[in-house]
């Protein structure tokens, strides 16, 4: 059986999931904008799911808009946002967000800045590719920007964001905060300030306008995401109809939507006990100790091993750089010995660029080269682990002996 640890690309749906699409497909596969009985089925079926989402991440179901996914959801928010703030000035809106977000973001809010959409400025980074909360709270109160986009948790190096100064710094200077939190939801609970009444009794929540999300992250299946808003925001939509309140027109997604829904009911039942997810951080942390041991000058992405203050990271990711190997080499002899991982975004492998997330984290090119994330999810096992450790060890010695790479 393969071993997969690439789990920040996408997970394997859990049982409910399948479920939950099945019973669509074979019962519920009705138009949920139609008035008869059928349609009204689906229809609860998916107001079903938008109260489990919406529960996930501590909101209320009218706050949810379901999405094809993150890459949509990250577009209508931060595009939406754009359009009102441009409609009401004579210049660009400003736009702050940073070097590290996937490409759903960078991409976009490039191109944004090229056509002049915005002025797009990105914020300062420290050296484990962090943000500089400090410096981002600074340029936040002093630029006062239309938007700030910042991700929760990085989906190569798993680092996580100091998001809840950001968040704080944005209320404050009446910015819209959206984070692209598609690693974050499912692995770690949410506790978010919608800026309605329930955030007064949690002081250490995040205050969030937008946030972007994903089920086939959380073992939901590929088709179906959300966006979830805050009262304070005022969206232009991108597809024209009357779906999704006006705001996401097309016929729903039933059966990924339906499936979203079971998948975060068991993400959240899951996350209930902190101990289930910290013995997934020990596997994933004997994975890296083996590796950084067996492989001479392996070194972790986002680590320093000398200074225990390093950020957190999510308790599932890390990200190894093993010198004189070339990464997609690597990923090779890997996958022949039944290891899956990454190098990497999913969607760049096969590029020989090496990743533009770490080369902003100031990563030397040859080390981002020689690059593999490896993902673990609440389903991989401790004899798993064990058994692609010597694969692993074995794999980077077979590259560095056939297609050695000299700095
Ligand atoms: N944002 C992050 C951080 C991701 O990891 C991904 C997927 O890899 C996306 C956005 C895009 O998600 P989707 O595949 O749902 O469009």
């Amino acid at each position: 059986m393969p071993i997969y640890l690439d789990n920040n690309a996408t997970t394997k749906p859990c049982d409910e999931a399948i479920a939950a699409a099945e019973t669509m497909m074979h019962e519920n596969w009705h138009n949920p904008s139609s008035v008869h009985r059928a349609g009204q089925e689906a229809r609860y079926q998916i107001e079903l799911a938008r109260k489990s989402v919406a529960s996930l991440v501590g909101a209320r179901a009218r706050q949810v808009t379901f999405t094809s996914g993150a890459t949509e959801s990250i577009d209508l928010a931060i595009r939406g946002v754009l359009a009102v703030a441009q409609a009401r000035s004579d210049t660009s809106p400003l736009l702050l967000t940073t070097a590290l977000e996937h490409e759903a973001v960078r991409d976009l809010t490039e191109e944004l800045g090229r056509e002049g959409t915005a002025d797009r400025r990105l914020l300062t980074l420290d050296r484990y590719g962090r943000i500089d909360a400090q410096e981002a709270v600074q340029a936040i109160s002093n630029l006062r920007p239309a938007i700030v986009s910042v991700q929760w948790a990085n989906n190569e190096t798993g680092v996580i964001q100091p998001i809840r100064e950001i968040g704080r710094a944005c209320r404050e200077a009446g910015s819209l905060f959206h984070t692209d939190a598609t690693q974050w939801v499912g692995k770690l609970p949410c506790a978010i300030d919608w800026g309605d009444h329930a955030a007064e009794t949690n002081p250490d929540s995040v205050p969030i306008d937008l946030l972007s999300l994903s089920a086939h992250k959380f073992h939901g299946i590929k088709g179906a995401g959300a966006l979830v808003t805050s009262r304070r925001v005022k969206l232009k939509p991108r597809l024209l109809g009357a779906q999704e309140l006006g705001r996401r027109a097309g016929t729903e997604a039933t059966l990924a939507i339906a499936a979203m829904g079971t998948a975060a009911d068991a993400a959240q039942r899951w996350m209930q006990d902190p101990d289930a997810r910290a013995q997934i951080a020990i596997l994933r942390d004997r994975l890296e100790q083996s590796l950084l041991e067996q492989v001479p000058g392996a070194s972790i992405n986002g680590v320093d091993p000398k200074d225990h203050s390093t950020p957190a990271r999510l308790w599932n990711t890390t990200n190894i750089a093993f010198p004189g190997v070339e990464a997609e080499a690597l990923l090779l002899q890997l996958s022949e010995r039944g290891v899956y991982a990454s190098a990497g975004a999913a969607c760049s492998s096969g590029s020989l660029d090496p990743s533009p997330v770490l080369l902003a984290m100031g990563i030397d090119e040859t080390l981002a080269h020689g690059s593999v994330r490896f993902s673990l999810s609440r389903h991989t096992t401790r004899q798993e682990v064990d058994q692609a450790i010597p694969l692993i060890v074995e794999a980077v010695k077979r590259v560095q002996q056939i297609a050695p790479i000299h700095p």
